[in-house]
């Protein structure tokens, strides 16, 4: 059926319904750096479908792996038993991971993967003893997905308003941007560690003894890419540990090359103490998510007595075989094709091109890092958000697909994309800013 023929019996997520009827974007296929619409156009991804697609749609190794897969062993609960598609998985994700993390818990999704990570957080202090430590403190514009934990320390708004409430005794540190003095850096702004110390004064307000976790995402994604100023990570990391604060990175949009090496803890040179992950895990072909521990978290659970330490959490479809087969082709995928290496390479080409649009009409700022971008629109008095969505349809006519996300056009490319697609991006963003008003 055509796009505009589908009738109303498929509810899409909320926020989606009234954005499809006006503009349907329907797609049937996939292949590289492309969709396929159902009218038969291919569309160049800019997007990798959604932070996810890493090293392009379809690729044949992953492909083949989940039909393997698929035919062997259906599935096996993770409760007292296993297979070894998941500890081969786990061997390989703590060897590319920083040092130090030796273990993984496996969820199928990046909220399930935080929701997860909140729930360590506090059992580990629990374990230790610290059963008053409990609560915990995100960001503002912290995207941390849909779950109430992560909605909780979550820091947009609108994901908020109709769901509360939330999770009692939670704090959010402030946005570490200044439009006037950061504006059109390329990426990390200077000058970010005054905005850390807020952490302090926060920590001066609530008893640091009661705090179990800072969570933020090394580069807030879905918030507007906003990349941490120079030195703020390293000041959150250096209270964090003086207090004995778990700092846990949300890596689910930065894991698994975005930035030039497997996470982004490796690229900014800051160790978290847990790392939740998802979205690349499997190149966006199968549901996966996983949180990534450091070995002195895991060791506190091993330290007790059993009836101390057993903690009653997981999902059913945790490390699912058909996960893990599609998780280790990934894996395989990325080594192969140096996903990392070309990252760092193209990057330069990628933060130019962007910045090349710094003066077209209605560009209020460009942000960067990795293969990460954002071109923020001024917003139209009357209807924030229009020129976002204009721009992204004028941009998806003209056979480039990008996110609307307010007055923000989201880009976050398949890390195999070459210089002249990352051409054609940008020139069809510049091209619909001259066209609209
Ligand atoms: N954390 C971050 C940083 C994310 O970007 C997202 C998804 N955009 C999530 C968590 C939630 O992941 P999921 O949608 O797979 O639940």
């Amino acid at each position: 059926p055509l796009a505009n023929d589908v009738g109303d019996a498929y509810w899409l997520p909320f926020t989606a319904m009234r954005q499809f009827r006006s503009n349907p974007m329907m797609f049937v296929g996939a292949e590289g750096m492309h969709y396929l619409t159902v009218d038969g156009r291919r569309v160049l991804d800019a997007m990798a479908g959604l932070w996810c697609v890493n090293a392009g749609h379809g690729q044949p190794r992953i492909v083949e792996a989940i039909r393997e897969a698929a035919g062997r062993l259906d599935f096996v609960s993770s409760f007292k038993m296993s297979h070894p598609g998941a500890f081969e998985l786990a061997r390989r994700l703590t060897g590319i991971a920083p040092d130090g993390f030796d273990h993984v818990f496996f969820t199928n999704s990046g909220s399930e993967a935080v929701d997860s990570a909140l729930k360590i957080a506090r059992a580990y202090h629990r374990v230790r003893g610290d059963a008053g430590r409990t609560k915990l403190i995100g960001r503002a514009k912290g995207y941390h997905g849909m779950g109430f934990g992560g909605l909780s320390v979550g820091g947009i708004g609108r994901h908020k308003r109709d769901f509360g409430p939330l999770l009692p005794d939670v704090s959010h540190l402030s946005l570490p941007y200044d439009r006037a003095s950061m504006g059109f850096s390329r990426g990390q702004p200077e000058a970010g560690a005054p905005y850390a110390d807020e952490l302090e004064s926060l920590l001066q307000i609530n008893d640091p003894m009661t705090v179990a976790a800072v969570i933020v995402e090394p580069v807030i994604g879905s918030g507007g890419v906003y990349p941490p100023p120079v030195n703020y990570l390293e000041r959150l990391r250096a209270i964090c540990s003086r207090h004995g604060i778990l700092l846990i990175f949300d890596e689910v949009i930065t894991g698994f090359g975005r930035l030039g090496r497997p996470f982004a803890a490796q690229a900014l040179g800051v160790t978290p103490d847990i790392i939740t992950c998802a979205k690349g895990m499997t190149n966006g072909a199968v549901p996966m998510g996983g949180v990534l521990i450091r070995d002195f978290v895991f060791d506190a659970f091993m330290a007790g007595p059993p009836e101390a330490i057993e903690l009653f959490h997981g999902y059913t479809y945790s490390g699912h075989p058909l996960a893990c087969a599609a998780g280790l082709a990934t894996l395989d995928v990325y080594e192969e094709l140096g996903l990392c290496g070309r990252t760092t390479a193209i990057a330069p080409v990628w933060e130019a091109a962007l910045h090349s649009l710094k003066g077209e009409p209605h560009v209020a700022d460009i942000r960067n890092i990795g293969l990460l971008g954002v071109v923020e629109l001024s917003s139209r008095t009357a209807e924030a958000g229009a020129r976002g969505s204009l721009c992204a349809q004028m941009c998806y006519e003209d056979g480039v697909l990008v996110r609307a996300s307010g007055d923000l056009i989201v880009l976050s490319p398949p890390l195999v994309i070459e210089e002249e697609q990352i051409g054609q991006t940008v020139e069809s963003i510049r091209s619909a800013l001259h066209r609209m008003n």
